[in-house]
């Protein structure tokens, strides 16, 4: 297939659609052994291992690891990316032990037969307050609106602009730093898909064409959406306001009859 014109967005075929659903539907088994193994008293570090051994025995590369940033001192160094309350995204697996009331963002992305998968949820270790738990519910649910937005010939942006709306109306806020993507045989192919609509966002707005391919990820915060580098390996993002904040990941194909969600557990077809 071709890329569409002036974008460079490479649009798949239907067999290179079911070769992302594989990769998709690893993505998916491990993110769903994590709701087992997210209590308090996990260590983040303990879970990447467990993602890890996934990988490996499925014939898989780990995507994000060795991954660098200009930001960042060192190459990303697993897996996942465990990102705890105030981290937005891209937190580093560690020794850090999960407490009860903690939310954590558990973001993966594997390379399976040539082609990637990249999905994330947002847990919630143990009991979490009313507060937490609205933040999660509202990311989840500004992913699934996306998705049942999504049709052939609808501009993107009016798609990002109901995402914004759904959040804002529930008091919380988009973060505008990070986007989600195009995804294929790269985990980061164009076009740029933001969470949000304003001037400058649709100056690069695009519109969606049946055989595109996206990583739609909503990151949300309960405060302001103001970011910073926090950490001592200057990977891990966090709100400015050290409020909490959450991040939903799906992989989606544009089909006729609207979106097909790669990362949801399906089975390919043969
Ligand atoms: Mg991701
Ligand atoms: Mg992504």
């Amino acid at each position: 297939m071709s890329g569409q014109k002036g974008l460079g967005v490479v649009l798949k075929s239907p067999r290179e659609i079911e070769l992302m659903r594989a990769a998709g539907g690893l993505v998916f088994r491990i993110l769903t052994k994590m709701e087992e193994l997210v209590i308090p008293g996990v260590t983040t570090a303990e879970l990447n291992a467990v993602a890890e051994e996934l990988i490996e025995k499925a014939g898989a590369i780990a995507l994000f690891k060795g991954v660098t940033n200009p930001q960042a001192r060192t190459p990303f160094p697993a897996a996942l990316c465990t990102s705890v309350n105030e981290e937005v995204v891209h937190g580093v697996p560690s020794d850090r032990v999960l407490m009860d009331g903690d939310i954590v963002s558990i973001d993966c992305g594997v390379r399976l037969d040539g082609y990637c998968g990249d999905s994330a949820r947002t847990y919630a270790v143990g009991q979490v307050t009313d507060e937490a738990q609205r933040l999660i519910d509202a990311t989840r649910d500004a992913l699934s609106l996306a998705i049942a937005q999504i049709q052939p010939d609808r501009m993107w942006s009016e798609v990002a602009a109901k995402i914004q709306k759904l959040v804002e109306d529930r008091g919380l806020s988009v973060v505008r730093e990070f986007v989600g993507h195009g995804l294929g045989q790269e985990m980061h192919e164009e076009p740029k898909v933001p969470n949000y609509a304003d001037r400058k966002s649709r100056k690069n707005d695009f519109r969606l064409v049946e055989g595109m391919t996206l990583a739609i990820e909503p990151m949300v915060n309960l405060g302001k959406p103001e970011v910073i580098y926090a950490g001592n390996d200057r990977w891990a993002v966090s709100t400015k306001d050290g409020e909490y904040a959450a991040h939903f990941e799906h992989d989606v194909a544009v089909t006729a009859g609207g979106a097909d969600v790669l990362s949801d557990g399906r089975q390919p077809s043969k």
